[in-house]
C-alpha cells in the first residue's frame, strides 16, 4: 500500500469542520493533518479540490454476509456493526476483514437472546430466566462477541424477558466488559431494558414517548440510540421515493449488486406495526435531550428474496446514505448526522482506533464532492474510499455475493411470516 497525501479538501473530522485541508496516510494510519502540507517524497498525491474528506462511515445496525461487506465498502461504509450472526459466519467475516482490503471491517454481537417462543432467527438461543441469562452471555463472550444483543419483545409480541432476566443479562455482560443492545419495540419494553441498565437501543420503531424520568435514566446509563429510521420509513411507505432516488443516483446505482437493484423495482410490503412518524418524533426528542443518536440501517443479510420479510432493507452501504437523510429529517443538523455515522459510534462502541480524522487513527476515509456538513445528500457524491490507507478501486469493484443456506432459510421464513402478516 502506497503512502498518500490528500490535499485541497474540506475536512470533517468526525465532529466538525476543521481548519486543516490536507492529510497524510502512511502504513494504514493517518499520520498528519494540517494546512497546505507539502508531499513527502515518494508519496502519491490526490487533489480533492471542491470536496470534503470524512472518516469512513460506520453502520451501527446490519446483518452481514461476505458479499455485504464488499457492497458496504463501495458506498463509503468502512465498518459495519452486525447485530445478529452465527459464530461461524461472523468468524468468516472477521477473517475476510483482516485479510482483504476490499471489504468493510465488521464487529458482531453474534446470536442474540430471545424470550421463550423464539423468533425470526430460528437458531436464536432462548433465555427463560436469570440463570440462563448468565449462561447465554458467558457463551457469547467465549465465542468472541463484541457486544451482546437481546430481543425484548420481538415481532411486537408481549414482553418476553422479565426485569430480573434483563438485569441478569446486563450485569453478566458488564462483568465481561461488554455493552448490551436491545431490540425493544414498545415503549414499555424499551423502558424495562433501560431500567435494567442496558446500553443501547438498536431500533426506534414506535413512539417511545420518553419522559423526564426515562431521559434521566438514559443519561445516567450513558446510553445511545440507533433509530434505524429507514426501516420504519420503508415499512410505512414514507421512504419509497427516497429509496428510488438513492438507487438511481449516478454515483451509487452503478455499484449496487444488480440482484439488490431488482428487489427495489417495486414497492415493499408494509408493516403497519412500525410507526415512522412516532420514530421521528422520538428521535427528535432524544437528540434534543442530548442522547447520542447513531446511524444504523438494519441492512439485511445476503440478498433477501422478494417474498422475505426483510428484503426491502437490502442494500448494505447504500442504505446508510438514506438513513443520514432521515436523521436530518428527524431534526439532526447535517453535522450531527455525520457525527452519528463517524465519531459518535466509534466512541459509543469503544472503537477508539477509528471514526475520526486525526493523527494515529486508521486511514478509513471517504472523499465526496461538495459539502455534506451543509447538504447531507452530498455524502452520495463519492469520489474515493480508503480503507486502512488503501484506496478502493471502485470501478473494478463488483460485489460477488453467493447465496448461502442462511439466505434460503430467510426465504422460507419470509413465506411463513407473510402468511401471518409479516415480521421483522
Ligand atoms: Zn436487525
Amino acid at each position: 500500500m502506497s503512502d498518500t497525501l490528500i490535499r485541497n479538501v474540506r475536512i470533517f473530522d468526525g465532529e466538525r469542520l476543521v481548519k486543516a485541508n490536507a492529510v497524510v496516510l502512511r502504513g494504514g494510519l493517518i499520520t498528519e493533518v494540517g494546512v497546505d502540507l507539502s508531499p513527502p517524497s515518494g508519496v502519491k498525491t490526490v487533489d480533492g479540490r471542491g470536496g470534503t474528506l470524512l472518516p469512513g462511515l460506520i453502520d451501527c445496525h446490519v446483518h452481514a454476509r461476505l458479499g455485504n461487506l464488499e457492497q458496504a465498502l463501495a458506498f463509503g461504509v468502512t465498518t459495519e456493526l452486525d447485530m445478529y450472526n452465527r459464530p461461524e459466519v461472523a468468524g468468516g467475516l472477521r477473517a475476510a476483514a483482516a485479510g482483504r482490503a476490499d471489504v468493510a471491517d465488521c464487529r458482531s454481537s453474534l446470536q442474540g437472546a430471545v424470550p421463550p417462543g423464539g423468533w425470526l432467527f430460528k437458531d436464536a438461543p432462548v433465555v427463560a430466566g436469570p440463570a440462563e441469562a448468565v449462561a447465554f452471555v458467558q457463551a457469547r463472550i467465549r465465542e468472541g462477541a463484541d457486544y451482546i444483543k437481546v430481543f425484548v419483545d420481538p415481532g411486537g409480541r408481549p414482553i418476553g424477558l422479565s426485569p430480573e432476566t434483563l438485569r441478569a443479562l446486563v450485569d453478566a455482560a458488564h462483568a465481561g466488559g461488554k455493552r448490551v443492545l436491545a431490540h425493544a419495540e414498545s415503549a414499555t419494553a424499551a423502558r424495562r431494558f433501560i431500567e435494567a441498565g442496558g446500553d443501547g437501543l438498536a431500533h426506534v420503531l414506535q413512539d417511545l414517548a420518553p419522559d423526564a424520568a426515562l431521559l434521566a435514566r438514559l443519561r445516567r446509563n450513558g446510553d445511545f440510540v440507533v433509530p434505524t429510521l429507514r426501516l420504519s420509513a420503508l415499512a410505512s411507505g414514507a421512504g419509497d421515493a427516497a429509496r428510488r432516488q438513492l438507487f438511481d443516483h449516478p454515483r451509487l446505482g452503478p455499484f449496487l449488486d444488480p440482484r439488490v437493484r431488482r428487489l427495489v423495482a417495486e414497492d415493499p410490503p408494509r408493516l403497519p406495526r412500525l410507526d415512522f412518524a412516532g420514530a421521528l418524533r422520538t428521535t427528535r426528542l432524544l437528540h434534543g435531550a442530548g442522547i447520542p443518536i447513531l446511524a444504523g440501517t438494519d441492512a439485511a443479510a445476503g440478498i433477501p428474496a422478494r417474498e422475505s420479510p426483510v428484503w426491502w432493507v437490502a442494500g448494505h452501504g447504500i442504505a446508510l446514505h438514506h438513513e443520514l437523510e432521515l436523521l436530518v429529517q428527524a431534526g439532526l443538523g447535517p453535522v450531527d448526522a455525520l457525527a452519528a455515522a463517524t465519531a459518535l459510534p466509534a466512541r459509543c462502541f469503544g472503537l477508539n482506533d477509528r471514526g475520526r480524522i486525526a493523527s494515529g487513527r486508521r486511514a478509513d476515509l471517504l472523499l465526496v464532492d461538495g459539502d455534506p456538513t451543509k447538504e447531507i445528500k452530498a455524502t452520495r457524491e463519492i469520489v474515493g474510499v480508503w480503507r486502512s490507507g488503501g484506496r478502493l478501486d471502485r470501478k473494478a469493484h463488483r460485489a460477488t455475493f453467493a447465496e448461502t443456506d442462511v439466505d434460503r432459510s430467510f426465504r422460507s421464513l419470509g413465506r411463513n411470516s407473510h402468511a401471518k402478516g409479516g415480521d421483522v
